[in-house]
């Protein structure tokens, strides 16, 4: 992003922060959260307001694990870290759910999930999943039918995943955190200015902090060139119907490869996301974020497919810009020309996942230096090293 000379220079206050938060989405309010539990003083900048960006447009699924099936994710990334990033996802929603109970501000629901298959040769990637999770000790019922009896091949249960409202989950996690949110004040320019001190230039102040964490996602590669190539802005899409006399659905449910997914909401209304892939052109290295006709056809056309049961009108169809990480596992470290500044971006469309975990480390690794583990943005120098 470029700003203008008169923008810049437009005689804002200075002012002396400890520990500044950039973005108020999930993991800007997680970080708030563990930057004053270890005794920060937290304030946090944002462009819109809380829970604006994606963490206000996503389809609240908490989710164990990765975007990869759990074999896939072996293949991938190696045994090991497969099964770190499944403890984090675990730590990331039992954080949300231990902020969930201390208000009831929060609509939430342990109801379980279903990794569903569209066809024979997914439902075989399904049971080879089965079988990983099995030999790596982790609890799951693998169902050889569609439990649903909606046309899938097999399926893969995890009743311990769960459904939230994000918007109000977002909320209690700043509130909870007890910093201070700047709404509408958009980060400009981050200095180094002092090895100690970085300057960063925004709207309405200029702030010289101590400490700055980026928990900017999608957006990180118009902040800082670092992230160009490494996050790539990446379109999801839903619709949500008008509400129905019982939930269409008792557990979340999700397919194609997690192209699509599905659930209730609080109030009976069917969620269906997804899509993306059939339109990789258009959803992909783009920040716009409105919802589009041939992605929303696709959409229509699933619910008529799986849902002929659902027959209430589509209500409301919406759009958000996630932040893929080239590799697919989240992103954490500082840059390599601002020491003092930290960043946890690149969720790859599941920050409700793993969000509070990223940035948990994120905020350890940048005030001591600890170890950040698979989530360190290191490994991909390695790998061009390599
Ligand atoms: C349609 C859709 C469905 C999804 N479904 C799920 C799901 O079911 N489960 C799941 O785990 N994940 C899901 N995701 C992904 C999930 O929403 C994200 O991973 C998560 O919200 C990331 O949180 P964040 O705080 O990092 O990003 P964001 O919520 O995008 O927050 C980033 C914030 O930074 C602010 N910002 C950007 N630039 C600046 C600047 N220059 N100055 C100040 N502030 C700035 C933005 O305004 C924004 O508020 C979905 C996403 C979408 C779009």
């Amino acid at each position: 992003m470029s700003v203008s000379y008169w923008q810049a220079e437009g005689n804002q206050p200075v002012r002396e922060v400890d520990f500044l938060v950039v973005g108020a989405g999930l993991v800007g309010c997680g970080a708030a959260y563990f930057a004053a539990q270890a005794g920060r003083q937290v304030v946090i900048t944002e462009k819109a307001d809380v829970a604006l960006g994606a963490s206000g447009r996503n389809a609240g699924f908490m989710i164990t694990g990765l975007d990869s099936y759990y074999h896939r994710a072996i293949e991938k990334y190696g045994e090991a870290v497969a099964k770190e990033m499944w403890e984090l996802s675990k730590h990331t929603i039992r954080f949300w759910r231990s902020v969930a109970a201390q208000t009831d501000e929060v609509s939430i629901t342990t109801c379980g999930s279903l990794l569903l298959s569209e066809s024979r040769e997914e439902a075989a990637d399904i049971e080879q999943a089965a079988r990983a999770l099995d030999a790596a000790g982790i609890d799951m019922l693998y169902h050889s039918r569609d439990p649903l009896g909606r046309g899938y091949f097999n399926a893969i249960e995890n009743p311990d995943d769960g459904a939230v409202q994000p918007v109000q989950l977002a909320q209690a996690v700043l509130k909870t955190s007890g910093a201070e949110l700047i709404a509408n004040n958009e980060l400009y320019h981050i200095e180094q200015t002092h090895p100690e001190q970085v300057t960063v230039y925004t709207r309405k102040v200029i702030f010289k902090a101590n400490y700055v964490l980026l928990c900017t996602n999608a957006y990180s590669p118009q902040i800082d060139p670092y992230f160009i190539g490494k996050v790539i802005p990446t379109r999801g899409q839903v619709l949500v119907t008008e509400p129905m006399p019982e939930p269409p659905m008792k557990t979340l449910g999700y397919s194609d490869y997690g192209y699509m997914y599905y659930r209730s909401t609080f109030d009976n209304r069917l969620l269906l996301g997804g899509g993306r892939n059939r339109y990789f052109e258009q959803e992909h290295n783009t920040t716009e974020d409105f919802a589009t006709d041939p992605v929303q056809r696709v959409l229509d056309a699933y619910l008529r497919q799986y849902f002929p049961d659902v027959t209430v009108p589509v209500a409301r169809r919406w759009a958000g810009i996630m932040g893929f990480s080239v590799d697919g596992l989240p992103l954490a470290g500082t840059l390599p020309d601002k020491p003092r500044v930290g960043f946890a971006v690149g969720f790859t469309g599941h920050g409700l996942s793993l969000g509070a975990g990223t940035a948990e480390r994120a905020v350890d690794h940048l005030l001591t230096g600890a170890s950040l583990g698979a989530v360190d943005v290191r490994r991909l120098e390695a790998k061009i090293l390599a």
